[in-house]
């Protein structure tokens, strides 16, 4: 690793986080890369390996030995997609940095708009969102709907069509890097920081090759982060359902008192078994969501750095020519 090495600022950069990819490396490259060699522009491609198991780093290692403008990122172990386009954006030296995914569900030819709108129409940061999912499976598909309905009702952010395929101009990364979080949230961080934005349009493509490898509990996981990252509603959820419930137990002890004052005999056992039933399931409700906070901010409190890189690999650029 020699960061001397390192050729002079490129003007893009394009971050790719990949997991598991070996399958796709290889057409990922022959697709991506003459693309950019179309534009007008020096690029460098970072290619991080979020601590793949299988060939994934030997095959980058091997493409950022031959290609200059490939540089090749290992984490030390899997630390996940957001991390991993974290670790890439914070290497990113290009006055835009591109971001997509590393299957071909992001398709490459838009990559000449994206940087027209950035370059012509001013756009700061230019979104690719999807005019169709993909295939996907039922659970997925329903999971990201309530996802995003309920994310949408709790922070008015509608990003149900977002994707991570995203060209942010320098301003826009160094203010997203300046979030300090350590769980992110990449599509709703780069909602919250505004700046003047463009929407291009794609169909997500089918995967190329390999599998997902988002397990459904990581996506909950994800989708916790965002809405705790974003709202602090559920919190007042909380407080809101205990005030209904005092004003339940008003009128309900009026009555209990007047039956009892009155001599009429109560039979309500019923009455109790369920309410201690709906307020303890209530309560345990309730402690779950402040539960949820409490673990995000001790994640947060512990400040512990959001992924390790173990290895750099870049060309140095003594042959010239080649952009
Ligand atoms: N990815 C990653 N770390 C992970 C999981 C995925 O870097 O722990 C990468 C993966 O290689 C791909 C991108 O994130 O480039 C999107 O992942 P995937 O295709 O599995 O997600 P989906 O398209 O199903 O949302
Ligand atoms: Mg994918």
């Amino acid at each position: 690793m020699d960061d001397n090495a390192l050729p002079s600022q490129p003007e893009l950069s394009v971050v790719i986080p990949l997991y598991k990819e070996e399958a796709n490396i290889v057409s990922l490259l022959n697709t991506l890369l003459p693309v950019l060699k179309t534009l007008p522009k020096t690029h460098e491609l970072i290619l991080v390996d979020d601590g793949s198991p299988d060939n994934t780093w030997e095959l980058l290692k091997e493409k950022a030995a031959t290609h200059p403008t490939i540089l090749a990122l290992r984490l030390s172990r899997n630390f996940g997609k957001e991390a991993a386009i974290r670790a890439g954006l914070e290497t990113a030296a290009g006055q835009a940095v591109i971001t997509m995914d590393g299957d071909l569900q992001h398709p490459p030819r838009l990559i000449p708009d994206m940087v027209k709108a950035w370059e012509q129409e001013g756009a700061e940061i230019v979104e690719a969102n999807k005019t169709y999912r993909g295939p996907e499976s039922l659970l997925n598909k329903f999971g990201a709907k309530i996802f995003y309905y309920i994310l949408n009702k709790l922070s008015g952010y509608n990003i149900s069509n977002a994707s991570d395929f995203k060209l942010l101009d320098r301003k826009a990364v160094d203010a997203l890097l300046a979030m300090n979080e350590t769980n992110m949230f990449y599509r709703g961080m780069t909602t919250w920081l505004g700046f003047k934005k463009t929407k291009i349009f794609f169909e997500t493509a089918t995967r190329q090759g390999g599998v997902s490898t988002w397990s459904f509990l990581q996506r909950l996981n994800l989708s916790l982060t965002a809405i705790t990252s974003f709202s602090v509603l559920p919190l007042y959820f909380v407080t809101a359902i205990g005030l209904l419930f005092f004003l339940f137990s008003i009128g309900l002890g009026l009555q209990t008192l007047y039956h009892k004052f009155s001599g009429q005999a109560v039979s309500g056992f019923t009455t109790v078994i369920l309410l201690l039933l709906v307020i303890g399931s209530l309560l345990m409700f309730s402690l779950g969501i402040i539960g949820e906070y409490i673990a995000r901010i001790y994640q947060e409190a512990k400040g512990r750095p959001r992924y390790i890189v173990t290895e750099k690999i870049r060309r140095p650029p003594e042959s010239k020519g080649e952009k």
